[in-house]
């Protein structure tokens, strides 16, 4: 079997400002630090799969910027192919500006960028130069616009990879998409946004009896396979074949210093585990290792685990 995955979506580089407080409207404040990291969901995801052994190639935009030429390094340099992460003339490259205060609280304004210049044609390029053949499965996120979202479902589905969408930032899912789609991937928030309000406002506190009478409710949003991540109180699973089943997924215990890009974390080792033939269930199981094991290191790419470090971790 060819365990390769592609992941198609974003890059942005993380401008991070660390102040003792966030200013007001109309304010300045002092800050205490300045740093630039490589970011963006889809070169997180890319680059905590490479680190887990996976094959992978990420598709992209980057601007023709040193931040594009910073995102592009980085994720090499973790293994993965960038070869199908298109520079784009005269258009920044996605950046992430976050101010972080003394209690860790953050506030975030993303510029899309090159990453809103990824266009189904890109997709087609990609189909084109063969990237998603032999591809087992095709990750996607959502820092893209959605009709290219949608071809490269459709890419993945036709090259008879099992497609995962991690539905963040939540955005309204057209049928299509939601066909093409084998594994739902979402955090409690975005749940909640896609089952709307009415009788279910879920939560991280729910139960399983709570999330199987949620299980409906997804299918009639248009998925079947769904997992839901609940930071520290770990994720379900839920699987109407056979019917309606729900699996709570503990998390594993660890001493949390960052959590920035643990849902990152978590979607790649899913990802690369089902790639390998992993169940979904055995795939979760070790993503909540994996995940769990990032948030005990600072940042997000370079907290990312080795395949190595999350199987001591099980043992
Ligand atoms: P996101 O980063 O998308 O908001 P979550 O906060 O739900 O996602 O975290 C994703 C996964 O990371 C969780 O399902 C869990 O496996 C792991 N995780 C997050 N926070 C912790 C924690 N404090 N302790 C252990 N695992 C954690």
């Amino acid at each position: 079997m060819d365990s390769s995955v592609v992941v198609v979506g974003s890059l942005n580089a993380d401008l991070v400002f660390s102040a003792e407080r966030m200013p007001d409207p109309g304010e300045t404040v002092a800050g205490a630090d300045f740093a630039v990291h490589p970011g963006g969901k889809s070169a997180n995801q890319a680059v905590a799969a490479a680190r887990l052994g996976a094959r992978v190639r990420l598709v992209g935009a980057v601007g023709d910027d040193p931040h594009g030429e910073m995102l592009r390094a980085s994720a090499e340099a973790a293994g993965v192919d960038v070869s199908a992460v298109r520079v784009v003339a005269g258009v920044p490259s996605g950046v992430a500006g976050i101010t972080v205060d003394a209690r860790g609280e953050n506030s975030i304004v993303i510029i899309p960028g090159a990453n809103g210049m990824l266009a189904p044609g890109d997709i087609a390029a990609a189909r084109s130069h063969s990237v998603f053949e032999g591809a087992a499965v095709v990750c996607l996120c959502l820092e893209v616009p959605m009709p290219t979202v949608l071809a490269a479902a459709q890419a993945g589905r036709d090259a008879g990879a099992t497609v995962i969408l991690n539905l963040s930032p939540y955005a309204a899912i057209p049928p299509e998409l939601a066909a093409c789609t084998d594994v739902l991937l979402v955090n409690a928030r975005e749940a909640g946004q896609l089952l709307g309000s009415g009788d279910l406002e879920p939560s991280s506190d729910w139960t399983a009896t709570d999330w199987a009478e949620a299980g409906p409710a997804f299918v009639r949003a248009g998925f079947r396979k769904v997992i839901v991540t609940l930071g520290a109180r770990g994720a379900v699973l839920l699987d109407p074949d056979p019917a309606a089943a729900v699996v709570p997924l503990e998390s594993t215990p660890v001493v949390p210093v960052d959590t920035t890009g643990a849902g990152d974390g978590f979607t790649a080792a899913v990802t690369v585990r089902l790639a390998a033939g992993d169940s979904l269930e055995d795939a979760a199981r070790y993503a909540s290792v994996a995940a769990a094991l990032a948030t005990t290191r600072p940042g997000a790419q370079p907290s990312y685990p080795s395949a190595g470090e999350v199987e001591e971790k099980i043992r």
